[in-house]
């Protein structure tokens, strides 16, 4: 148990499929007056009959805003693990329990320097909640999300975030990618640095925020490293388990 663990029981309201293999899973903040940061995560714990050798904890992005005082809202895709299954069958109503919520990895409105935001598929999650945020409270900070997904049928918040920096000239929305069909007209191929260069005109200004599966933080970091940005403006968050 870390210190300071707060935890918390939140009812399980509906899951929605929004990808294939992708869900968002919505759980009641009703009355509870919960506060985090965005970009934070939380531990859940779903305790089940034989887990797996994982066990029955997971620690998840909230992708909601602290601004959504309704919801709770978790996304993840790939139900494989015996805690997936779980939480794929939760039942309406039934209570779940949380830890957090836990991470420096945030969106701190005070500091208005530009960010770039680096996320390979699911770990788009915590930018969905700071930029949510910075959009609803008109923040002036400039932001470039730039986010690749294999498929067109993998996309997740495309809509909600291109109608977003539509609106909102300080938010740059760009999602490439890597295996398009002939309906998709926009970025093509893995993130690189002719793409970040494309959107992000001085790249020595803003700080790098990078998120998703192991693998592809490390070829991120590394990219941005040899683009000569120094590692105290790259800031990283590993979703380990991919
Ligand atoms: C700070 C932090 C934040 C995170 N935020 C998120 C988030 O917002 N969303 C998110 O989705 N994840 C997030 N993660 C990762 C998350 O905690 C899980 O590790 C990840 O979702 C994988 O889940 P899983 O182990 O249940 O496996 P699954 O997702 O079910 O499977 C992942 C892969 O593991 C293999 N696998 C796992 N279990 C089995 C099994 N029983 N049989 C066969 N193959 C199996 C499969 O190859 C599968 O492709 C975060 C992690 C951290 C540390």
């Amino acid at each position: 148990m870390r210190t300071g663990q707060k935890q918390f029981f939140l009812a399980f309201v509906r899951k929605e499929k929004v990808a294939e293999d992708t869900y968002f899973f919505y759980f009641d903040l009703a009355e509870r007056g919960f506060v985090f940061l965005p970009g934070q995560y939380i531990d859940m714990v779903l305790p089940h009959k034989d887990p797996d050798n994982r066990g029955i904890e997971r620690s998840f992005t909230i992708a909601s805003s602290p601004l959504d005082k309704k919801y709770l809202m978790v996304t993840t895709k790939t139900i494989k693990s015996s805690f997936k299954k779980a939480l794929a069958n939760l039942k309406s109503s039934q209570p779940v329990e949380f830890n957090g919520p836990w991470g420096g990895f945030v969106l701190k409105e005070e500091e208005t320097f530009p960010r770039v935001f680096l996320a390979g598929g699911i770990g788009i999650t915590p930018f969905h909640s700071m930029i949510s945020y910075a959009n609803t409270k008109k923040l002036l900070i400039p932001i470039s999300l730039i986010v690749s997904f294999s498929r067109i049928e993998d996309l997740v918040f495309y809509r909600e975030l291109s109608d977003i920096a539509k609106e909102n000239l300080n938010i740059k929305v760009i999602y490439t990618i890597t295996h398009p069909d002939d309906q998709w007209s926009g970025e093509t191929g893995r993130i690189s640095e002719a793409l970040i260069k494309k959107y992000v005109s001085d790249i020595s200004e803003p700080r790098y925020y990078i998120v998703g599966p192991p693998n592809m933080v490390s070829a991120m970091g590394e990219l941005v490293l040899e683009m000569g940005v120094p590692t105290e403006k790259i800031f990283i968050e590993n979703f380990t388990g991919y």
